[in-house]
């Protein structure tokens, strides 16, 4: 039923009675309420507040009457407009809460979840403990140099002094390439680097050479037909023995720690003048271990030096070989086996850890290396 909407028009616009906006407001405060997401309230929006809604309609009769009555029905209308307005926002307000606080859990990461992914890879713990050893050496200023692994003959020993007769040369100790007497080999040691950096470089020279070398030796615990060498070259004016101790003493105390440095015992390599060994402190037990009384240390044995590798003042001939003159210049070289270093660092007995590729080795070296 509808009531006439102003007593002064004689018509009845139906849209504006008291009762059908009571209805409409009802129905789309109904809706709204109803709309149990976003997309629903926007549907219900569509329907009570858009063009074709009774509201709306309701609005566009406003214009039709007369303007005594149009004051009053336009107040009414607005009312109901301001109503469902207020209305809609408070449903949209408390949708879009719920739709946060819903993605926030939903798209939430529980780290506390069980971890069954593939573990990611690492590089080899070899490969880090070349790359902290060439670190330190060019901290001081030194120059990383690299060589082929697949060697002529001549650098790898008749330019370092070695004779032909050495043992070192017979097919053995060595892995020659196909012809036999060709000439081609797998380099033994870095040493051939020496001759290619000087050649490269001339004096003075300060190279770094970390590098794959290659032996005739079955894979046991201790040997490897493959192993890893880092060498060092210092070629200049005025260099002694005392440059080499402070260097290896250095170096010694950066992979191993404050106190621990190095001893050097005579030896002799045809391509150094005097040669030496070079033990390192035992970084464990500081040489206490050799007390008597005292506690048995396993990493040094009790003996308090470990064997860490050669070294010597540069033979006069292998600086000739480079075309260096050796009156002017003197240098020395050494050479660290890296396996060994990883081995003693680590206390590991098998080289085979290091090689055979275990990722529980290599992934718990890695590291610390
Ligand atoms: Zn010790």
């Amino acid at each position: 039923m509808s009531a006439p909407n102003d007593p002064y028009d004689p018509k009845e616009v139906a849209a504006l009675s008291t009762d059908e906006l009571a209805a409409a407001q009802r129905a789309a405060l109904a809706a709204f309420e109803a709309a149990t997401d976003l997309d629903q309230l926007a549907a219900a929006h569509s329907a009570h507040l858009g063009n074709k809604a009774p509201v709306a309609l309701a609005r566009r009769e406003l214009g039709a009457l007369p303007p005594q009555a149009r004051a009053d029905a336009g107040r009414r209308v607005n009312e109901v407009l301001t109503a469902l307005t207020a209305s809609y926002e408070a449903a949209r307000t408390g949708l879009e809460a719920a739709r946060d606080e819903r993605v926030l859990i939903e798209e939430a990461v529980d780290v506390t979840l069980p971890w069954d992914m593939t573990p990611p890879g690492g590089r080899h713990p070899l490969t880090l403990v070349q790359e902290r050893t060439s670190d330190v050496f060019v901290a001081m200023g030194w120059e990383v140099a690299e060589g082929p692994e697949v060697e002529a003959e001549w650098l790898n020993f008749d330019a370092l002094n070695i004779p032909r007769s050495h043992s070192a040369r017979e097919a053995q100790d060595t892995l020659w390439l196909d012809p036999p007497d060709g000439g081609v080999l797998l380099r033994t040691h870095t040493s051939p680097v020496q001759l290619r950096a000087l050649l490269a470089r001339g004096a003075p020279c300060y190279v770094v050479v970390p590098g794959r070398v290659y032996r005739q030796e079955a894979l046991d615990a201790t040997h490897s037909p493959v192993f890893h060498q880092l060498e060092g070259l210092a070629v200049d004016e005025g260099l002694t023995m005392a440059d080499l101790r402070g260097t290896l003493d250095l170096f010694a105390e950066s992979m191993f720690g404050a106190g621990v440095r190095t001893r050097l015992r005579p030896d002799h390599y045809p391509f150094t003048e005097p040669s030496a060994d070079v033990d390192l402190l035992c970084w464990v037990c500081h040489g206490s271990s050799t007390e008597p009384g005292a506690e048995f240390c396993r990493t040094c044995r009790s003996e308090g030096w470990i064997e860490w590798g050669g070294s010597g003042m540069v033979h006069p001939v292998v600086l000739q070989s480079a075309g260096v003159d050796p009156d002017r210049y003197t240098g020395y070289a050494f050479g660290i086996g890296m396996e060994r270093t990883l081995m003693s660092r680590h206390d590991l007995a098998d080289i085979r850890d290091l090689v055979e590729g275990d990722v529980r080795v290599t992934t718990a070296l890695g590291r610390e290396a």
